[in-house]
């Protein structure tokens, strides 16, 4: 699974030690019962409550397009993508 650079990994971090959802005894969020030290290295995962983003990554990981913009209109606590797209 591609990982977000050091820098992105850091920022992420931050965000989730600075949320009011993260359970600091657990190292996890609360939200989607993540543990963050993983969730946050990965590209492909996201925020369930969209404070950080997931980053777009195509053939053999590599970065298509940065970070995405915030998906308004996913449930929060909903961390899954889906399509019916071919
Ligand atoms: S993933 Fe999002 S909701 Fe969960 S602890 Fe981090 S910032 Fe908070």
């Amino acid at each position: 699974m591609p990982n977000v650079s050091e820098e992105d990994y850091q920022e992420r971090l931050d965000d989730c030690f600075n949320c009011e959802h993260f359970l600091e005894n657990l190292n996890r969020c609360g939200k989607c019962g993540c543990l963050v030290e993983y969730k946050a290295r990965w590209k492909t995962t996201k925020c369930p409550i969209g404070v950080w983003k997931q980053q777009i990554v195509g053939e053999g990981g590599t970065s298509l397009e940065g970070k995405i913009k915030r998906n308004e209109e996913n449930k929060e606590g909903d961390n899954t993508e889906t399509s019916d797209k071919v």
